[in-house]
C-alpha cells in the first residue's frame, strides 16, 4: 500500500512574516496538514482491510474520508511551494501571457481570484487551475477540500481560506489575509506548474 507523507515546508516557519505569521504556519503545517495525511492513510488502510475481508459495507463513508483527506493533503502540498519569502509582484513570461489571454489582464485575474477566495462559503480554497480539455485557466472555489472542482483541471495556485489559515493574525478579516497573500505568491512555481500541465496535455 502506498502511503501519503507530509512534505517539509520549503522555507522556515517565520519566513513569510509579516504576511503569514510563524505560529499559524507551525500549526497549519505540523498539525492540520499532518492530520489530512493521517486521515488519507487511515482510509487507505480501511480499504485494504475491505479487500482482504471482502466486506465493502462501509465503502461510502471511507471514500468520503479519502476524498476529503487526500484532497486536503494534495492542496496543502501545492499551497506551501506556491508561497515564498521572495514572492509577490506579478508573473512573468508565458504565465503572464496566459493570464492576460484568458482573463483580460493580471488586474482582472487578481480581482477575480480574490473574489473567488473571499466568497468561499465556510471553509475552502480559492484555486487557479489549468483545464486541459479547453487549454484554458479557470478560477474555482473548493468547499472544504474536495467539493466544487472541475474534474481534470489541475490546480496551479491555491489559497487556503479555512479559518485555521488566518484567524490567529487576521481574526475574521479574510479579505486582509487574501490581500496579504499576494505579497508572497511564488510566481515562478505557478509558471512551472502551468508549463508542466500544458506539456502533459500536449499543448
Ligand atoms: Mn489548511
Amino acid at each position: 500500500m502506498v502511503k501519503y507523507e507530509l512534505p517539509p515546508l520549503p522555507y522556515d516557519y517565520a519566513a513569510l512574516e509579516p504576511h503569514i505569521d510563524e505560529q499559524t504556519m507551525r500549526l497549519h503545517h505540523d498539525k492540520h496538514h499532518q492530520a489530512y495525511v493521517n486521515g488519507a492513510n487511515a482510509a487507505l488502510e480501511k480499504l485494504e482491510k475491505m479487500r482482504q475481508s471482502g466486506d465493502y459495507a462501509a465503502i461510502k463513508a471511507v471514500l468520503r474520508d479519502l476524498a476529503f483527506n487526500a484532497s486536503g493533503h494534495l492542496l496543502h502540498s501545492i499551497f506551501w511551494p506556491n508561497m515564498s519569502p521572495q514572492g509577490g509582484a506579478e508573473p512573468q513570461g508565458s504565465l503572464a501571457e496566459k493570464i492576460s489571454h484568458d482573463f483580460g489582464s493580471f488586474a482582472d485575474f487578481k480581482a477575480q481570484f480574490s473574489a473567488a477566495a473571499g466568497g468561499v462559503e465556510g471553509s475552502g480554497w480559492g484555486i487557479l487551475a489549468y483545464e486541459p480539455n479547453s487549454d484554458q485557466l479557470l478560477t474555482l472555489q473548493a468547499e472544504k477540500h474536495q467539493n466544487l472542482t472541475a474534474q481534470g483541471a489541475r490546480p496551479l495556485l491555491v489559497l487556503d481560506v479555512w479559518e485555521h489559515a488566518y484567524y490567529l493574525k487576521y481574526q475574521n478579516n479574510r479579505g486582509a489575509y487574501i490581500e496579504a497573500f499576494w505579497n508572497v505568491v511564488n510566481w515562478p512555481d505557478v509558471a512551472a506548474r502551468l508549463e508542466a500541465a500544458r506539456r502533459a496535455a500536449g499543448r
